[in-house]
């Protein structure tokens, strides 16, 4: 009967469980098998990538939305064209109907 265990690279303890961890730098890879107590740097690094991750995932979306409500206002053509009338016609109607009457 045979067995294969994962056992962990420091410690060697077969009573840990061990999980492979691949390791990569440039063009170079290796693999390493750690237990929790010797993987926790691993797994701080993989928490610490997803959470980056999950960042940059969500970080578009806000700005996305926060930016959708100011150009709505500025592009929306009937708020443009009100603002004009509003602003331009009414003195320009005082001015020469004053002028005229
Ligand atoms: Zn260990």
């Amino acid at each position: 009967m045979r067995i294969y265990l994962d056992v962990c690279d420091v410690c060697h303890d077969p009573g840990r469980l061990a999980k492979i961890y691949t390791v990569s730098v440039d063009d170079r890879s290796g693999e390493t098998c750690r237990c929790e107590e010797h993987g926790s740097e691993l797994e701080f690094i993989i928490s610490q990538a997803e959470s980056e991750s999950k960042e940059e995932e969500s970080a578009p979306v806000r700005p996305t939305r926060a930016a959708r409500g100011r150009p709505l206002k500025v592009t929306t053509i009937e708020a443009f064209e009100a603002e004009k009338k509003t602003t331009k016609s009414p003195p320009a109607r005082k001015a020469r109907g004053s002028r005229a009457r």
